[in-house]
């Protein structure tokens, strides 16, 4: 009886083993975004996207995975402070400046027909809302849990009109949904600051709404949100 039970017992270590080593290979060998399904012949594009000829679940797949922008056109926003530039009082873009630091973010500026239109913020990703509150320097901000290359990572939304976000934390956000309006300018809605989207995007799941980083060690908790395809499209 003895013997049965080592046996039983070396047998099952060594499936686990067997079983754990070939997990391991799977994901360090698979596109984290390219669903199972599209490991044999079937096209991809230099970004690993799925071309329009996959099947219907195969694309359903990757949208879950995949990020989106926040805001049309928004490289054409990217104009006054980009990912990981220095600002202080003196040298920033925008003037006054009351920050200082490596900003965490990527600032999406609006075009100058929308300073009085409703202008609706997209998830970039597809999670769970984590936080959902008013924060000094912000005014909305809203925090999102998501992954990316199958690691956690959370967004970061500031300036958002906090009561025009329907949605609350622990609800779930798809990529390229809306989250809520951007604040009116020069308002307590933006915490006074113009009207802009400043996006962050954080290495984990813990929350940080830093925009600012005090060092470069700071900033490399911190993704260039433009490093993601189709972010800053
Ligand atoms: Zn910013």
């Amino acid at each position: 009886m003895k013997k049965i039970i080592i046996i039983s017992a070396i047998l099952f270590l060594a499936a686990f083993g067997l079983f754990s080593a070939l997990k391991k290979n799977n994901s360090l060998n698979n596109f984290p975004s390219a669903p199972a399904a599209n490991t044999g012949n079937s096209p991809q594009n230099s970004s690993g996207n799925v071309s329009v000829s996959q099947p219907q679940n195969a694309l359903s797949d990757q949208n879950l995975n995949s990020f989106q922008p926040s805001l049309d056109r928004a490289s054409e926003r990217i104009t006054k402070k980009p990912f990981g530039i220095f600002v202080s009082p003196q040298n920033s873009p925008v003037q006054p400046e009351r920050f200082r630091g490596w900003h965490t973010g990527t600032d999406f500026e609006i075009f100058p027909d929308e300073l009085d239109s409703d202008i609706s913020v997209r998830a970039i990703c597809s999670g769970k809302i984590a936080v959902k509150r008013f924060a000094s320097g912000y005014s909305g901000v809203l925090v999102q849990s998501c992954e990316l290359d199958n690691q956690p990572i959370t967004a970061i939304y500031g300036h958002l009109k906090l009561a025009s976000i329907s949605k609350n934390a622990g609800d779930n956000l798809s990529a390229g949904e809306t989250i809520g309006l951007l604040g009116k300018a020069n308002s307590a809605e933006t915490d006074g600051e113009r009207k802009h989207l400043h996006l962050g995007v954080h290495k984990g799941s813990a929350t940080n709404i830093l925009g600012y980083a005090q060092s470069q060690t700071e900033l490399s908790n911190w993704i260039d949100p433009c490093s993601i395809a189709s972010v800053c499209n």
